[in-house]
C-alpha cells in the first residue's frame, strides 16, 4: 500500500531495549494473531448486491473449512456486519448459538464439529461508507460532461476484508476467493480475476469473477461504475488501465510501464507473475493511496492518470514509481505474505525499496535514488525517502522497524515513514555490502521456497544468508529489532591514520539508551573507486590504510543508513575537495551536516559555510536540499525580528540559481531542469522575492485567458504562489477554476492553492470547504492540514479542525485517523501548545491515537528547542558573512 499524506506517523516505541535475537521462521501455529488456528477456510463463494441508493449491500458466502481437530465453536472476522442466517454443512445455527463481538471484531458460532471438512453457509448485510474503508462509494464529476456519478471501490488493508464479508482476516489464513455481484447494467465490474460470467438478473446484472489463488483476505478488490478501459496483453498477461468514463486513455503511460515493469520483475524473482491479468483502476476518491490487491491494483486517480495536456513531470515519476512499487507487492506481500503486521515492514519496506530500484534502472535522467536522499516538499509524492526517516528514526518517539502487534488499530499504525523507508534504506545497504547479483540470487531463493505461502523476516535473511554465505541475521538483527541508527565519527592523526568509532546518533532525545550496530561501510578518496567495503563489528576500528593529507570521504553516495560527523582536519580536507566528489557524495555531506545542526552537534555555520562553498548552483537535488532547510527555517522564523534579514541572505543564495535556469523551458534541457525552475519558484516567493511574486502574477493573469500559457510543469507551483499572496478576488477565480475541472490533478493543485493563502480570512473560507463534499473525502480532510502548513496559521486550522473534529474524522480512512488530530499539532514550536494537545488527547481522542501523540509532542518540543538556538546563529552568521551585508 502507499499512503497519501504526508501526515505519517511515527509510532513510540514500548519495548524495553533488551539484547537482539533472531526471531524464528513462518511456522502457522505460533504466528499471532487473535483467531483460533484449529479451523481453516480453504475457499470461500461470495455473493455481494449493493444498494447504491441506500448505501448498503446484502451478502452471502460459503466458505469451504477444514477442522483440524473437533471444535465446540467456530471464530472469524466480522465488522459492522450484521447476520441474518448461518448453517453448518446445511443445519441451521440458530440466533441464539451466533455472537457478534463489535470491540473484538469477531463472529462466534457456537456449533460442534468433528475434524475434518465442512461447509459453512452465512447470509448477512452491511453497510457502504464513503471513508475508505471496507466497501465505498466515492462520488465525483463525470469527464466531459461534469454530471455527478457514483463509483464503488473497496480498500481492505490492514483488517477491512471483514467489513464486506465475513472472514478469517488474518494474513496467514490464505485462501481461495471466487466473488460474485450485482451491480447496475451500465456499471462495469473489476475484481481480482477476470469475469467468468455475465448475467441479467433482476435489478441489474450478476458477474462472476474467476477463483483467485491461494492468498490473504486482505488482498481482495472489487470495483464497480460507470467505467472505461484499455488494455494490452504481453505474454501470458493482460494488462489494463480502468478508469471512470472518458477517463481510461490517459492511462496509456500507465499501461506501457506496467508491462515493463512486469516483464523485469519475472526475470529478478524468477518466478512468473501467476495470475492471467493485471488491472490498475484509478478510483477517483474513497482513498487516497494505492493498494496491491492481487491482479486489481487500487489507485487515487491522479496517481494513475496521465494527460499529457496537464500532468507534470512529478505527476508522470510518480505515476512510475508507484506502479513499481505495487507490482513489486504482486510477488512480495501477494505470492509470500508477511505472516503477521508485526513483519508488515517486509512488504513495505521491500516494495519500497524494489519500486525504487526499477524506477531508477528505468529512468536514469530521474536521479531517483538521489531524490529520495533529499526530503522535499511533501505534497510531491516521490521526493519522500530516506531523510524524512532518519529524521524520525533519530527522536524518542521512533520503534524498531519490526514491532510487535497487538490489536487492529495498532496494525494501521504500523504503516509509517520508519516501516517504509528504513526498511528500503537498510535493504539498498545490505544490497551493496552482498552484491547486486547474490541480493537478486537470494531473493530467488526466497520466492522459489516460499511462494503461496508466509514469511518472516528471518526466511528473508536465511535466503540471502545462503545466497552470499555471509551472516546476513547477525548483521540485519541489529537494523531491524532495534530503533534508531549509528553516527560514525572520524579522527585522523598527523600521519592520515583514520580511526573510527561508532554510537547512537539522536535528534531532541536526552539520554537515549546507547546501542551498537554491525555496520556495512563504504568510502573513498574523493576522485578515485571506493575501496572494498568493511563491517564495522564494534565500538571503534582503525582503517588499514594511512591517507596522508588526502581526503577520505565515507558512505559512498549515501547508500548507508548512517550519519558520518568528520573531525575539522577531515572536514577541512572535504570541503577542499568539492568539486571532485560526485552530487549523490555532495548531497549527503549536506544532509549530515544539517542533521548535526538539528543534534545540536554541530553549530549552523558548519551548515551554511558547505553550501556557500558548493561549486555548482543548479544541481537539482543540491538545490532541493538547500530550498528544504531554507523552508524549514522561515517557517520557524516567522513572527521573529531575524526573519527579513534571513529571506534576504536565503535570496542572495537562491536567486542566481533562478537567473541561470530562468522562467521558460530551454529547447532541450535535462527533465530535472523543470523540476528545479519550479521549486525554485516556490522556494524564492516563499522568501519573499518580489519580482518572482509578480512574475507568476503575471503569468497566471495569462493563464487565464490561455491555460496551456504555463507548461503543466510549472503550474502547481505558479498556482500556489498566486494563491499564498491572493486576495479575495484571486482566492475567488482559484475556487471557480478548481469547482469546474473534472481532472482530479487539476482540483489538487487549485484547492492547494487556495489552502496557501496566507491571509487568515482566506485560510478561514479554504478550511470551510473540507466539510463539504466538492472534494474527494480524503482530499478534503487533507486540506486542513495543508493549511495548517501553508497558510503560517496553524493556529486557525487547529481551532478550525478542533470545532469540527467528529465531521472531520467521519472521512478520514483507518490510517489517517489516528494521527489526524496530532498532525496538526506538528506545526507549532510554541512550547504551549504542548500541555494543550496533551489535555486534548486525554478527553478527546482514543487510546489508538496515543503514539501519535507523544510523536507530536516531541515534535514541538523540538522545534520550539532548534527555534532558540537558530534564531541567536543565524543572527550571528548574517553579521558575520559579508554575502548578507
Ligand atoms: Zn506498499
Amino acid at each position: 500500500m502507499r499512503a497519501s499524506s504526508f501526515l505519517f506517523s511515527f509510532a513510540v516505541s514500548l519495548l524495553t531495549f533488551t539484547t537482539v535475537s533472531a526471531e524464528k521462521p513462518f511456522d502457522f501455529a505460533s504466528t499471532p494473531g487473535k483467531l483460533p488456528k484449529n479451523v481453516v477456510p480453504e475457499e470461500y463463494a461470495i455473493r455481494i448486491t449493493p444498494d447504491i441508493a441506500k448505501r448498503t449491500f446484502t451478502g452471502s458466502e460459503t466458505i469451504k473449512v477444514n477442522a483440524r481437530e473437533a471444535v465446540k465453536q467456530i471464530v472469524l472476522n466480522a465488522a459492522d456486519i450484521k447476520i441474518t442466517k448461518a448453517t453448518m454443512d446445511g443445519k441451521a445455527i440458530p440466533a441464539s448459538a451466533i455472537k457478534l463481538d463489535e470491540k473484538e471484531e469477531t463472529l462466534t458460532l457456537a456449533s460442534e464439529v468433528a475434524g475434518g471438512n465442512h461447509e459453512l453457509q452465512l447470509e448477512f448485510t452491511g453497510k457502504i461508507n464513503q471513508r475508505g474503508i471496507g466497501l465505498y462509494y466515492a462520488t465525483y464529476q463525470e469527464h466531459g460532461t461534469g454530471t455527478k456519478k457514483t463509483m464503488l471501490g473497496t480498500q481492505f488493508e490492514a483488517t477491512d476484508a471483514r467489513r464486506m464479508f465475513p472472514c478469517w482476516d488474518e494474513p496467514s489464513f490464505r485462501a481461495r476467493f471466487q466473488l460474485t455481484v450485482v451491480i447496475p447494467e451500465n456499471f462495469v465490474g473489476v475484481s481480482n480475476m477476470p469475469i467468468e460470467q455475465e448475467q441479467k438478473v433482476t435489478g441489474g446484472k450478476e458477474v462472476r469473477f474467476g477463483t483467485t489463488p491461494s492468498m490473504a483476505s486482505y488482498l481482495n478488490v472489487f470495483c464497480a461504475g460507470e467505467l472505461d478501459a484499455i488494455h494490452n496483453k504481453n505474454g501470458d498477461v493482460t494488462h489494463g488501465v480502468i478508469a471512470t468514463k472518458g477517463k481510461a486513455e490517459m492511462g496509456r503511460y500507465a499501461l506501457e510501464s506496467s508491462q515493463q515493469i512486469l516483464n523485469y520483475y519475472n526475470d529478478y524473482f524468477g518466478q512468473p507473475y501467476p495470475l492471467p491479468k493485471l488491472d490498475h483502476i484509478a478510483v477517483p476518491g474513497g482513498f487516497g493511496g494505492a493498494m496491491e490487491n492481487w491482479g486489481g491494483i487500487t489507485y487515487f486517480e491522479s496517481g494513475l492518470l496521465f494527460d499529457p495536456e496537464r500532468s507534470s513531470i512529478q505527476t508522470r515519476q510518480g505515476i512510475y514509481e508507484v506502479i513499481a512499487h505495487e507490482t513489486a507487492h504482486q510477488w512480495f506481500g501477494d505470492l509470500v505474505t508477511m505472516a503477521w503486521w508485526d513483519n508488515l515492514w517486509l512488504n513495505e519496506g521491500f516494495a519500497s525499496w524494489m519500486g525504487t530500484k526499477v524506477s531508477a534502472k528505468f529512468n536514469p535522467d530521474w536521479e531517483v535514488w538521489l531524490a529520495k536522499s533529499v526530503p522535499r516538499d511533501p505534497m510531491r509524492r516521490p521526493g519522500i525517502g530516506k531523510e524524512a526517516a532518519m529524521e524520525g528514526d533519530a527522536r524518542s518517539t521512533t520503534h524498531p522497524i519490526q514491532q510487535p502487534i497487538k490489536t487492529e488499530a495498532e496494525a494501521n499504525s504500523a504503516f509509517d515513514d520508519i516501516t517504509y523507508r528504513k526498511g528500503m534504506s537498510f535493504l539498498r545497504m545490505l544490497e551493496s555490502f552482498l552484491g547486486e547479483d547474490v541480493f537478486r540470487d537470494g531473493l530467488r531463493r526466497y520466492m522459489a521456497a516460499h511462494k503461496f505461502s508466509n514469511t518472516t523476516t528471518t526466511d528473508l535473511w536465511n535466503a540471502l544468508g545462503e545466497a552470499s554465505g555471509k551472516p546476513v541475521v547477525e548483521i540485519a538483527a541489529a537494523w531491524t529489532q532495534q530503533p534508531g541508527f549509528p553516527i560514525v565519527k572520524v579522527a585522523r592523526d598527523a600521519a592520515g591514520k583514520i580511526t573510527l568509532t561508532q554510537e547512537r546518533f539522536t535528534i531532541h532525545f536526552d539520554n537515549a539508551p546507547p546501542l551498537e550496530w554491525k555496520i556495512p561501510l563504504t568510502y573513498a578518496v574523493p576522485g578515485e573507486s571506493p575501496a572494498p567495503s568493511v563491517l564495522m563489528t564494534s565500538k571503534s576500528m582503525e582503517l588499514p590504510d594511512t591517507y596522508g593529507n588526502r581526503a577520505l570521504k565515507l558512505n559512498v553516495e549515501g547508500a548507508g543508513n548512517y550519519r558520518v560527523q568528520y573531525d575539522e582536519a577531515s572536514w577541512k580536507l572535504l570541503i577542499a575537495d568539492l568539486p571532485k566528489l560526485s552530487v549523490p557524495d555532495r548531497v549527503n555531506l549536506m544532509t549530515d551536516a544539517w542533521a548535526l545542526v538539528q543534534a545540536n552537534r554541530a553549530p549552523l555555520s558548519l551548515y551554511l559555510d558547505l553550501v556557500e562553498k558548493l561549486p555548482t548552483k543548479t544541481e537539482l537535488a543540491e538545490r532541493e536540499q538547500i530550498m528544504h532547510v531554507f523552508d524549514f527555517m522561515n517557517r520557524l522564523l516567522a513572527n521573529t525580528p531575524q526573519r527579513e534579514q534571513f529571506q534576504k541572505y536565503a535570496r542572495l543564495i537562491l536567486r542566481p540559481s533562478f537567473d541561470e535556469v530562468g522562467w521558460d523551458p530551454k529547447p532541450g534541457e535535462p527533465v530535472k531542469m523543470a523540476e528545479l525552475r519550479g521549486s525554485l519558484i516556490k522556494a524564492l516567493a516563499d522568501l519573499d522575492d518580489k519580482e518572482i511574486i509578480a512574475g507568476c502574477r503575471e503569468r497566471f493573469q495569462k493563464y487565464l485567458a490561455d491555460p496551456k500559457s504555463i507548461p503543466p510543469d510549472l503550474r502547481s507551483r505558479v498556482l500556489a504562489v498566486v494563491g499564498r499572496y491572493a486576495d479575495e478576488a484571486t482566492w475567488q477565480k482559484l475556487h471557480e477554476l478548481g469547482l469546474k475541472t473534472t481532472s482530479i490533478e487539476e482540483k489538487t493543485n487549485y484547492y492547494n492553492a487556495l489552502a496557501s493563502a496566507i491571509d487568515p480570512k482566506l485560510a478561514a473560507r479554504t478550511l470551510e470547504i473540507s466539510l463539504g463534499d466538492e472534494l474527494p473525502t480524503s482530499r478534503a480532510t487533507y486540506l486542513v492540514a495543508r493549511v495548517a502548513r501553508e497558510s503560517e496559521h496553524p493556529e486557525v486550522a487547529w481551532t478550525f479542525a478542533k470545532a469540527h473534529m467528529k465531521q472531520l474524522l467521519a472521512k478520514t480512512d483507518a490510517i489517517g485517523a489516528n494521527n489526524y488530530a496530532a498532525g496538526l499539532f506538528t506545526f507549532f514550536s510554541d512550547p504551549a501548545r504542548i500541555a494543550e494537545l496533551e489535555k486534548f488527547a486525554k478527553t478527546d481522542l482514543p487510546p489508538t491515537a496515543a503514539k501519535d501523540v507523544a510523536k507530536a509532542v516531541d515534535e514541538v518540543g523540538f522545534r520550539a528547542d532548534v527555534k532558540l538556538r537558530v534564531t541567536t546563529q543565524i543572527a550571528t552568521w548574517l553579521t558575520y558573512t559579508p554575502k548578507a551585508k
